[in-house]
């Protein structure tokens, strides 16, 4: 009996784990190969720290292909372009890919679109991509550089309100606005200006709040 191809459409997490265990559950029975557009997994959740230079591009990298490669699979750095589900064939920028099974696991993208001025061409940062964090942290840097002339110094100034659109988030049934007066949180690089000032008059707790305060910590 001939060995079945199995074919898996991306390299990161969904495609990485389902190759190897592919590959480990069905050793002799298949024949397996990724093709990915990226050739390293990336460890997305940590993303978030690249941006403000807490982890660089290689600490949340690792290339693929000597990973598959030691487990007998063949990794195809390439991007896939179109699926002919009728002729099993999969076409890549490197050539057209026959399989018996294939495994999509490319991943989503965010859809900017939905709300104008969304995105890294828009007023927004994401940090969803390697290239977006990239981004996101040129932008972090020129906000530290003049942080008066920045968007959030625009919206605190008196009277301003940033609006909250759901719909971004992805749930349209509660798509709508909301005004969210910009008022508490103050970035790193405009608290120092606020230490230095006179301290503001802060709100004290009822008196109930208070001395239960007091209660617990005697
Ligand atoms: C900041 C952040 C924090 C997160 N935190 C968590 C968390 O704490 N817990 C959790 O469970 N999840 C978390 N997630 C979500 C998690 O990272 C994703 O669910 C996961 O990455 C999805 O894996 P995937 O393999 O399906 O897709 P992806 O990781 O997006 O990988 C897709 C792969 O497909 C490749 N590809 C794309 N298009 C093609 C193509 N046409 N041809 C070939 N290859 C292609 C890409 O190059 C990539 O290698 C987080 C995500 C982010 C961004």
């Amino acid at each position: 009996m001939s060995r079945k191809k199995v074919l898996v459409l991306g390299g990161n997490f969904g495609g990485l784990t389902a190759a190897l265990a592919v590959s480990r559950e069905l050793h002799s029975d298949v024949d397996v190969r990724v093709i990915s557009a990226s050739d390293r997994f990336l460890f997305n959740p940590s993303l978030i720290w690249l941006p403000f230079g807490k982890r660089r591009p290689a600490d949340i990298t690792f290339p693929l292909a000597p990973t598959f490669e030691s487990h007998g699979i063949e990794f195809v750095h390439a991007e896939a372009t179109a699926i002919d589900l009728a002729s099993q064939k999969v076409m890549a920028t490197s050539g057209a890919y026959s399989h018996d099974c294939l495994v999509i696991a490319a991943g989503y993208r965010n859809n900017f679109g939905v709300v104008p001025g969304l995105g890294p061409d828009g007023n927004a940062y994401t940090i969803t991509t390697m290239e977006d964090a990239i981004h996101a942290g040129e932008g972090w840097r020129r906000f530290f550089e003049n942080p008066e002339t920045s968007w959030w110094a625009l919206a605190r100034a008196p009277g301003a309100s940033a609006r909250v659109l759901p719909a971004a988030q992805g749930w349209p049934e509660q798509a709508g606005e909301a005004d969210l007066h910009v008022a508490g949180a103050v970035p790193r690089p405009l608290r120092h200006r606020r230490a230095a000032a006179p301290p503001a008059r802060r709100r004290q707790p009822d008196d109930g709040q208070a001395r239960e305060r007091n209660s617990r910590s005697s």
